[in-house]
């Protein structure tokens, strides 16, 4: 924490640490923000000094006060040692990998997880010499029986990417441990509000910081949050390929991070307010969202974690493409896109195809994923509300 004059000892709320933490004031004129610092070169002044390399900041790739405000802050929330704030989540999750990997070595992936990271994992990891495999995302403590001698990372997401299986982090991470592998948790969909993986087992933590943390849709961003152990090879992995985010849009998360509890709130309450709607909504045949009692991982929800996002799919009597097209192309206030995270509403029709290959999904009916944003709840019902009987009407 940076409030100087409390002499607190005590725990901040996740509140106060968002609107404190990574903010020096007294170092920027009084201004409330930590500002926007450009730079590549950071000059020295003496012999002394270039041959100490002592000074706070050496090299603007290494990072500047606006991307270490936004680190600061991620890792007090996820209780993490340290934290990088890296160009996107994918970024962060490709890094994760490369930091636990070498040639010859083999990583679980979940069959859920994000679909870029599979792309990355199928692809550049292999051609780099390193197997990937994937795991049923409800393994739980069956991973054990996956493992082996050479695995070194085991990826998670929880819950899990367009189909939202919840997992047990404790489970994985206990097996992972006993194999000598690191567990990496995909932690996007709850933030460290409401899920806090590293205090499960987890030895890394990444986040897509495009979707909640920066919340309005106009800037690139991921982190990743480590235990000690695992720091080092984190930062040298970034440090070695070059990877290096900007003060502009270091200080778009910033901004986004300062009211991330209240968004989350809002978002959390209407999710749940339309997903429990929709239940009760004819032609719906099931409502995949974790915080509500229908849900198969309900109990693993409740176990681990303290909320729930803004994001969730659901499931429509089978139907032809008719029917999907005249469920989306006429939504008034859910608009079509990849992404979500923003202040505004999305509706994006799921294709479950090659991303899943452990479980393929073989539930007849049409998928969507809504991101529920801030726009009147009502107003949000009736649109989907007439977006159902378009779609019953085209069967
Ligand atoms: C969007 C997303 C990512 C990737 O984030 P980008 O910033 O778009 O690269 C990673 N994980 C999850 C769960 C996501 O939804």
């Amino acid at each position: 924490m940076t409030d100087k004059k409390s002499g607190n000892t005590a725990q901040p709320s996740v509140q106060t640490v968002l609107t404190h933490q990574g903010r020096e004031p007294d170092d920027q004129f009084g201004f409330v923000n930590t500002p926007v610092y450009r730079g590549s070169t950071i000059l020295f002044k003496t012999l002394d000094d270039i041959e100490a390399q002592q000074q706070r900041f050496l090299y603007g790739r290494a990072g500047n006060p606006t991307t270490e405000s936004v680190e600061s802050i991620v890792t007090t929330l996820e209780g993490a040692h340290r934290t990088r704030l890296v160009p996107s989540g994918l970024a962060a999750i490709t890094i994760a990998l490369l930091s636990c990997v070498k040639a010859g070595d083999d990583v679980l992936i979940s069959d859920s997880a994000y679909e870029p990271g599979r792309v990355f994992s199928d692809g550049f990891l292999t051609r780099m010499g390193v197997t990937a495999r994937y795991y049923d995302p409800r393994i739980g403590a069956g991973l054990a029986g996956l493992m082996q001698p050479n695995t070194r990372a085991v990826l998670a997401e929880s819950p899990g990417s367009l189909t939202f299986e919840v997992q047990d982090i404790p489970a994985l991470a206990k097996a992972a441990h006993a194999g000598g592998a690191r567990l990496i948790v995909d932690n996007s969909w709850a933030s460290p509000l409401y899920h806090q993986p590293l205090a499960l087992g987890a030895d890394l933590v990444v986040h897509a910081g495009t979707k909640m943390f920066v919340g309005h849709s106009d800037a690139f961003a991921g982190t990743i949050s480590t235990t000690e152990a695992a720091w080092p090879d984190v930062e040298r992995t970034r440090r070695e390929l070059g990877f290096f985010t900007s003060g502009d849009d270091a200080f778009l998360v910033a901004r986004g991070l300062r009211t991330l509890a209240i968004r989350m709130k809002e978002h959390q309450e209407r999710a749940l307010d339309i997903a429990r709607w929709l239940e009760s909504q004819s032609d719906v045949v099931q409502v995949l969202h974790p915080a509500l009692p229908s849900h198969p991982d309900h109990a693993l929800w409740k176990r681990d974690f303290t909320g729930s996002g803004s994001l969730f799919s659901v499931l429509l009597a089978p139907a032809p493409r008719a029917s999907v097209a005249a469920f989306v192309d006429e939504l008034k206030l859910f608009t079509m896109g990849y992404s979500w995270g923003g202040f505004e509403s999305l509706c994006l029709p799921v294709k479950l195809g090659k991303n899943r290959t452990v479980r393929p999904w073989t539930v007849e009916g049409n998928l969507f994923r809504l991101h529920i944003g801030l726009e009147g709840v009502e107003d949000l019902r009736a649109d989907l509300a007439a977006a159902i009987e378009r779609y019953t009407r085209a069967r």
